[in-house]
């Protein structure tokens, strides 16, 4: 264990990113040993680590500027990851590592999610602790899933949060396919993506259904009586006041 700890704190020259100074040489790194994706696809011997969350990260999380290149930056800048660059990992994996430091930020498990009524424009709360998030596993037995399309053979497998953070919103369903497609370069693979036809586009649409997997978003009603979805990310959440109170009324001394 002790031997791994290191082999970790080795990994820190690589930093690329400069956000927050996060400093690796303290302890503890909290090992994650479950992930929405099962490891699938990652090299073997894979280890994932974090380091806990810092008021000064929590507030940066938690501020109302929704710049989530940054927030993503916070969170990669905690991960250690032995055999490869934590921006590589898959998107919900990360998404659930950042929910996991969020959550026992503070010694708790539970938090208030955000969501914007999209009837009334209010922002509408879900509170629902680490052990209520409704995940879907990744289900295939292994990755890459490979089948040939249009004449290819290719090689599908869960895009990482640097492919999710280049993908333009204009890209829409197109753009997303074209992520899923680990054998080929970016560019290629979008321009192969947007030119399918007829039983090509069945078998990409049947690859994504097969690579389903993350956090449900939670569905709540909102006081106008629309229904709102609320999208689990660790980005915005608030913390319920009460539920910390007890562990830390009898530590405290006065006088
Ligand atoms: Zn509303």
């Amino acid at each position: 264990m002790e031997k791994e700890t290191e082999q970790l704190l080795d990994l820190k020259g690589e930093e690329n990113l400069s956000l927050l100074e996060i400093d690796t040489t303290i302890e503890p790194l909290v090992k994650i040993t479950m992930l929405p994706s099962g490891f699938k696809g990652y090299p073997k011997g894979t280890t994932i680590s974090y380091k806990p969350i810092t008021i000064e990260e929590l507030e940066s999380l938690n501020s109302t500027d929704p710049d989530l290149d940054r927030n993503f930056a916070l969170i990669l800048k905690s991960i250690r990851c032995n055999t490869m660059k934590p921006e590589d990992l898959y998107y919900w994996d990360v998404i659930y590592i950042g929910v996991q430091r969020l959550l026992t930020a503070l010694g708790g498990t539970t938090g208030e999610f955000p969501a914007l009524c999209p009837k009334c424009g209010k922002v509408v709360y879900k509170k629902a602790s680490y052990t209520e998030l409704d995940f879907k596993q990744l289900e295939v037995p292994a990755l890459p899933m490979k089948m040939e399309v249009a004449g290819r053979q290719l090689e599908f497998g869960l895009p990482s949060v640097k492919q999710f953070l280049q993908l333009s919103p204009e890209a829409g369903e197109v753009g997303f396919y074209a992520t899923l497609i680990k054998n080929m370069e970016p560019e290629e693979a979008l321009k192969f993506v947007k030119n399918l036809t007829g039983i090509d586009i069945k078998k990409l649409r049947f690859v994504d259904k097969q690579l389903d997997y993350g956090i449900r978003p939670f569905t709540v009603k909102c006081k106008c009586g629309a229904q709102v979805q609320v999208e689990v990310t660790p980005f915005g959440v608030v913390f319920p006041e009460d539920e910390f109170r007890d562990d830390i009324e009898f530590e405290v001394q006065y006088g």
